[in-house]
């Protein structure tokens, strides 16, 4: 075993002990183990270790500058303007993204998102990018850079570049059951945010069944960390959490989400995913400085009502590729989950329905896979009667197994369900 996997070792025992580690210990640990001078075999006893003893705040935000030291930073100063970022931590129906950006960049800031593919029962939106014939999301950080500067705004693949600590570690953490760490999560996001360079960053923090946090106390306490994080580092971070217990849009599923996304933009589509992008873009102007506290949800509202914001995002299609003309939006009935019964939609268990797209996803070809999905045809709260049609599969040839998923992810109640609000907090 080479000298830096003992000392790995060491430091995985010191943790377990109770021992806290300094900035030093953290930034060879990482510097080895990306160099390959650590084997996996020692950094995942020092994983387990931080799984189960936890990380202070200055560890977490040395491990934090550490990966970010691996590899290289976007330095955005020459723009002389207001740059953001954002970032989700991963939902069902969560599209966002495609909308909060071009929404905030039609408003006057610049927009440098990098953004990830799906991950586990969650959607990624390079996946829903690239469902517009042509649309590329693999851009080198020259033509990244650019695109900010002349369209305001772009959403690439991070690239290798950035943060690649984060990279070997992410994987290793996938494959030996560590990724469900506050302090390890908290680290691998802030470590991308923070090599992508923007001074202002605004984090959507999702809580409930279809997100990686199910209680709103851990879910608050990794919008803490990343805010500490980000300001010990010098950086303007706002967390909005915000409620993933049912699906955000009213569909589920790549091309889908796409499409209720310019559903939005277009000036209709789900009141929920309208209100919570612009949340988001209004966050994300406050925190770079084009709107004033307070204003930035009312200014982001009026670039929805006036199509600025969809001009900008079919300039960011053009601008990588994209023909979104040639984008179908027509989708195909596979198959209809219906009420049991009389009565109103309980609830929707957004969990279930994320788990039911990436399982019938499995093992299809990427252009196909991507226009599998579930839409929300009556939503919570809605008045039913048996046999009605509560979500519908989209796709050919629905698997039984996934029907039988769908059908637990409704529940039919006597009576009208409370209103439940989407936005539970705000971390800054
Ligand atoms: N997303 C990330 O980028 N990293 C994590 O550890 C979890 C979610």
């Amino acid at each position: 075993m080479s000298r830096a996997s003992s000392a790995a070792l060491r430091l995985a025992k010191h943790k377990l002990d109770g021992g806290s580690l300094g900035d030093h210990e953290l930034e060879r640990l990482v510097r080895d183990y990306t160099n390959g001078d650590v084997d996996d075999g020692a950094m995942t006893q020092w994983l387990h270790a931080v799984c189960t003893a936890g990380m202070t705040i200055d560890e977490t935000t040395a491990l934090t500058r550490a990966m970010v030291a691996s590899g290289e930073t976007i330095d955005w100063s020459y723009l002389n303007g207001p740059v953001v970022d954002k970032h989700s931590t991963g939902g069902v129906g969560d599209a966002v993204s495609l909308i909060a950006v071009p929404l905030a960049a039609a408003c006057g800031a610049r927009v440098a998102k990098l953004s990830g593919r799906a991950l586990g029962h969650t959607g990624g939106t390079l996946d829903k990018i690239e469902c517009v014939p042509g649309a590329r999301v693999e851009l080198s950080i020259e033509e990244f850079k650019a695109q900010v500067e002349v369209v305001g705004c772009a959403i690439a693949a991070a690239s290798v570049d950035l943060a690649p600590a984060d990279k070997k570690l992410y994987a290793l953490r996938h494959e030996t059951g560590t990724v469900a760490s506050i302090p390890l999560i908290a680290a691998s996001i802030m470590s991308k945010k923070i090599a992508a360079g923007a001074p202002a960053i605004v984090l959507d923090v999702k809580v409930g069944s279809g997100s990686f946090m199910r209680e709103i106390t851990e879910a608050r306490e990794l919008a803490r960390t990343m805010v500490e994080i980000g300001s010990r580092l010098g950086k303007r971070v706002r967390a909005l959490l915000t409620a993933m217990d049912a699906p955000l849009a009213d569909a589920a599923g790549d091309a889908l989400e796409l499409d209720q996304a310019l559903l939005v933009l277009e000036g209709g589509g789900s009141v929920r995913l309208r209100e919570i992008s612009c949340s988001m873009a209004g966050a994300m102007l406050e925190t770079c400085g084009v709107a004033g506290d307070g204003s930035g949800h009312a200014l982001a509202e009026s670039a929805l009502r006036s199509g600025a914001a969809r001009d900008t995002f079919a300039k960011l299609l053009v601008a990588q590729g994209g023909e979104l003309d040639r984008f179908d939006r027509s989708f195909p009935i596979g198959a209809d989950v219906v009420a049991a019964e009389d009565g109103y939609v309980a609830s929707i268990d957004a969990g279930m329905i994320g788990e039911t797209v990436a399982l019938a996803k499995r093992g299809r070809r990427p252009a196909d896979a991507s226009r599998i999905g579930v839409q929300v045809v009556r939503r919570i709260g809605d008045a039913v009667a048996a046999g009605d049609a509560v979500l519908r599969y989209i796709g050919a040839e629905p698997h039984p197994m996934n029907l039988r998923l769908l059908n637990q992810a409704v529940k039919v109640g006597k009576s009208r369900p409370a209103e439940s609000p989407l936005l539970l907090g705000v971390v800054w």
